[in-house]
């Protein structure tokens, strides 16, 4: 029994910068647990600009 990762059932997250849902990748799989925004564009947005607090 043991967890493996299937094609077409990676796992997902929604990028709170422009929030679209991304799927895992090759280059998260040590740092999936840390990724929260899309792309090197949305981290930067979402760290500097903070358009869209309430
Ligand atoms: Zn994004």
């Amino acid at each position: 029994m043991s967890k493996m990762i299937r094609k077409g059932d990676l796992p997902q997250k929604t990028c709170p910068v422009c929030r679209k849902p991304f799927t895992w990748r090759k280059k998260w799989e040590r740092d999936w647990e840390n990724v929260v925004y899309c792309s090197e564009r949305c981290r930067r947005s979402g760290k500097t600009g903070s358009a869209d607090k309430p």
